[in-house]
């Protein structure tokens, strides 16, 4: 089989299949991106040298499978302590850091927890007792201002509180807990210090940066032969009119604009905004670390520190646009568990929507879509990551995908509708 393969969408994940189609042994392989450089949501904007990015974003350890085809294809990363924190209240309204977990420590005693009725993000707040419950809702109300009975559970691991910290229970009981039921396990938490668990203790960025990761990868798939065009915007219509029989494509891209053409309708997404500023900064404590805020006041929801273009930044990703005379004060007490922070220049802000596939509705759509999709097209067609949980397994079942339309029979694309 010799066909062409069409990968539509030049982040990580048409990166990724476009390395993955080579090794299956294709060699008329066509990356098409809209914009004019690799990388998709990933790729930070620079300014005077320095990586403006739009929020914490990292690779996993040394060893990671992701990592590793990255590093195969001639990528360097730098492993780094990975240090994080998060602020709560407890029960008396008072600001309390937990060092080395990244979710919500609620002061609460009980440890009763019950399997989440349903698979939406009010179902799994409510499997909790009541003092995590309210606290829980009181911050997805601040951070996402969505029906909570609309958004998905997996919402949870974006909002970061997909594990809670009953900071009331006591530890070895709640260890021993989590270690016999798989609910308790899915929903609770215990700080890295306190359980003696090692996960998550490294990770890695890409040395140079993103950009530099994302220049590497248009090399190396250039070295392959991989035919990349630039400012291709694609439209479904046009990748299955131009479809030839033994032609496979991948949907790398945004799949809103695929459910028209196959006769669904759009579900309805989370559509929040998210705002982010980058600022100068010097810090005193350990570099990179981020802070979730889960106190649900003030506008900042994570505060990150990172190294780039010779400077020390942070970023600040916020729930709403916020007032600029108090951001740099509530950056500097988010991380003041960690260090003491100056801020300086405000180099860049940003507001985009994030994690609007986390409806039910998306979630379900995308199931649906990708089903159509199969019934019409068979393996001919790839769907890209899309939703927006999971990515390294939804990586996964791309390069399964590809495996598969790489041994099927060729097959013709025909749009109806
Ligand atoms: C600030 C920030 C936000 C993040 N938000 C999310 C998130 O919301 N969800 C998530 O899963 N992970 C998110 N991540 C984590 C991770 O970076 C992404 O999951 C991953 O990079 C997504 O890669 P992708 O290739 O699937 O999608 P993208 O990075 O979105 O890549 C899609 C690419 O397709 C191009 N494209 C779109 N339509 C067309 C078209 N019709 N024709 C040609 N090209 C097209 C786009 O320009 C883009 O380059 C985020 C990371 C950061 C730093």
């Amino acid at each position: 089989m010799n066909g062409r393969i069409r990968i539509v969408g030049g982040g990580l994940t048409g990166i990724m299949a476009a390395f993955e189609a080579h090794r299956l042994g294709w060699r008329n392989i066509e990356l098409h991106e809209r914009f004019d450089a690799l990388g998709g949501v990933a790729r930070p904007k620079v300014v005077n040298g320095a990586e403006m990015r739009d929020g914490c974003v990292y690779f996993g350890p040394e060893g990671d499978a992701l990592v590793e085809r990255l590093k195969a294809q001639g990528a360097t990363f730098e492993t780094f302590d990975n240090r994080f924190g998060s602020l709560s209240l407890d029960g008396a309204g008072k600001r309390v850091f937990t060092w080395d977990f990244g979710g919500p420590a609620v002061d609460c005693a009980s440890l009763r927890i019950a399997r989440p009725a349903g698979d939406s993000l009010a179902d799994r707040i409510a499997a909790y007792p009541s003092p995590i419950a309210e606290t829980l809702a009181e911050y997805c109300r601040w951070h996402l201002g969505a029906d909570l009975a609309a958004v998905h559970g997996e919402a949870a691991i974006p909002l970061a509180i997909n594990r809670v910290y009953p900071a009331g229970a006591e530890t070895p009981a709640l260890v021993a807990l989590k270690a016999s039921n798989e609910w308790a396990d899915e929903l609770y938490g215990v700080p890295r210090g306190l359980s003696g668990r090692t996960a998550n203790v490294t990770a890695s960025l890409p040395a140079g940066g993103f950009t530099a990761l994302f220049e590497t990868c248009r090399r190396s798939l250039e070295t392959l032969g991989v035919d990349i065009r630039f400012e291709s915007l694609i439209s479904p219509r046009q990748v299955m009119a131009e479809h030839a029989a033994g032609d496979t494509v991948v949907w790398a891209a945004n799949p809103t604009p695929l459910f028209k053409p196959m006769g669904l309708s759009t579900p309805s997404l989370v559509k929040k905004s998210f705002f982010t500023y980058v600022f100068e900064a010097q810090f005193d404590g350990p570099c990179p670390v981020y802070v979730q805020n889960f106190t649900a006041k003030g506008d900042c929801f994570r505060a990150y520190l990172y190294e780039s273009g010779g400077k020390t930044l942070v970023v600040a990703e916020c729930v709403r646009e916020a007032d600029l005379r108090a951001l740099p004060g509530e950056i500097r007490g988010l991380l003041s568990g960690f260090g003491s922070l100056k801020t300086g220049a405000l180099l860049h802000s940003g507001a985009q929507p994030r994690w609007i596939y986390h409806s039910r509705d998306a979630i379900a759509g995308l199931a649906t879509l990708r089903e159509k999709l199969t019934e019409r097209f068979g393996p001919s067609f790839v769907c890209g990551a899309w939703e927006p949980y999971g990515k390294s397994a939804k990586l996964a079942e791309v390069d399964a995908a590809l495996a598969m339309a790489r041994n099927a029979p060729a097959a013709g694309l025909a749009l109806v509708g």
